[in-house]
């Protein structure tokens, strides 16, 4: 590992004021980021310690929530207003990785986690366009079973890991940050990019920002939310297929709906085709069926994880229906 510099930050304008230089990293900015220093695929100069930044969670008048950026997993998931008003949330933050690891990982972290595609980590020898632009990428003919079927790219076909950013895409979360230029809020939604050609640009982040909150707004329907997350074993692996959704009826319509996917691209996927398909139609099976179906027509499958298709529309659709509390 290349020597680099360590100072720990107070609070956020401290961190700010530290990272105002090239070659920074937050250490808290990446859940991962201790493994890629180990691997020599992340070599920073300077490395700022940011565990000081707020740790408090908000539960405010109109029922959003302010969480900060160093709020513990653990923590955040057994806030009884998390668990109450957004159980999806709650429920994702428990699905995700083991516990020990979730008492240490931090909101913020999470969020800024890397992919875990093998050929990423494989500094050795495969080639990586995200680890090195232009290289190439060999994960397209090689094993690719947990790799992205939505909004891929010719240059890379990773997906994103987390399990909690799935469920805050799906609760129209917001994400507050700071650098040397200010404060401003992006939706989480935003934040994440799509590989297109340049797989190594991961978030809208400029150089020396930082996440210091994350946001939940008011959103009365998600108290009927929840996340389901499909992978290898029970505990400890990576989502092939995650479902983050809520769902508000007027009679029988669905009136109001949210829907994101995990495990399936580059970003925390919104199933925006489906919403629309949803809404003002009866809440049958064969309706939550044909919604997941006009969102995984755009699937492009790659030779090793064409399941993930049909995957995705029965997670989907049980999900809603379990979430009616009919049979799917
Ligand atoms: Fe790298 Fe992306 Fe290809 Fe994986 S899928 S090897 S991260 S370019």
């Amino acid at each position: 590992m290349n020597p680099f510099t360590y100072a720990r930050a107070q609070d956020a304008a401290d961190a700010v004021r530290l990272g105002a230089e090239k070659a920074t990293k937050y250490l808290g900015g990446g859940t991962n980021l201790v493994d890629l220093l180990r691997e020599t695929i992340e070599q920073p100069e300077k490395l700022i310690d940011v565990t000081g930044l707020s740790s408090d969670i908000q539960v405010r008048a109109d029922g959003s929530i302010l969480i900060g950026a160093a709020t513990r997993n653990t923590v955040l998931a057994s806030h009884a207003a998390v668990r109450t008003s957004f159980p999806a949330l709650s429920r994702a933050l428990v699905a995700g990785a083991s516990a020990q690891i979730r008492n240490m990982a931090t909101v913020g972290g999470n969020i800024l986690q890397r992919t875990r595609c093998t050929y990423f980590y494989d500094n050795a020898g495969s080639r990586c366009n995200k680890r090195n632009p232009g290289q190439g990428c060999d994960a397209f003919e090689g094993f690719n079973r947990n790799h992205a079927i939505l909004g891929a790219s010719s240059s890379c076909v990773a997906t994103h890991p987390s399990d909690m950013c799935v469920a805050l895409a799906a609760l129209d979360a917001k994400v507050h940050l700071r650098g040397a230029s200010g404060e401003r809020t992006l939706l989480l939604n935003d934040l994440h990019r799509l590989p297109e050609d340049h797989p190594e640009l991961e978030t809208q982040l400029n150089s020396g920002e930082l996440i210091t909150a994350v946001e939940l707004p008011p959103l009365p329907m998600a108290a009927r939310s929840t996340y389901r997350k499909v992978r290898d074993r029970a505990s400890y692996a990576f989502a092939l297929v995650s479902v983050a959704a809520a769902i508000e009826l007027e009679g029988e319509t669905v009136k109001d709906v949210r829907l994101a996917l995990g495990g399936v691209a580059h970003k925390p996927w919104r199933a925006w085709k489906a919403e629309a398909a949803l809404k003002g139609q009866r809440a049958t099976v064969e309706a939550f069926r044909a919604a997941a179906e006009a969102e995984l027509a755009m699937a492009v499958p790659l030779h090793d994880n064409a399941f993930k298709v049909e995957l995705a529309k029965r997670t989907i659709t049980t999900v809603f229906a379990e979430l009616m509390e009919i049979e799917s």
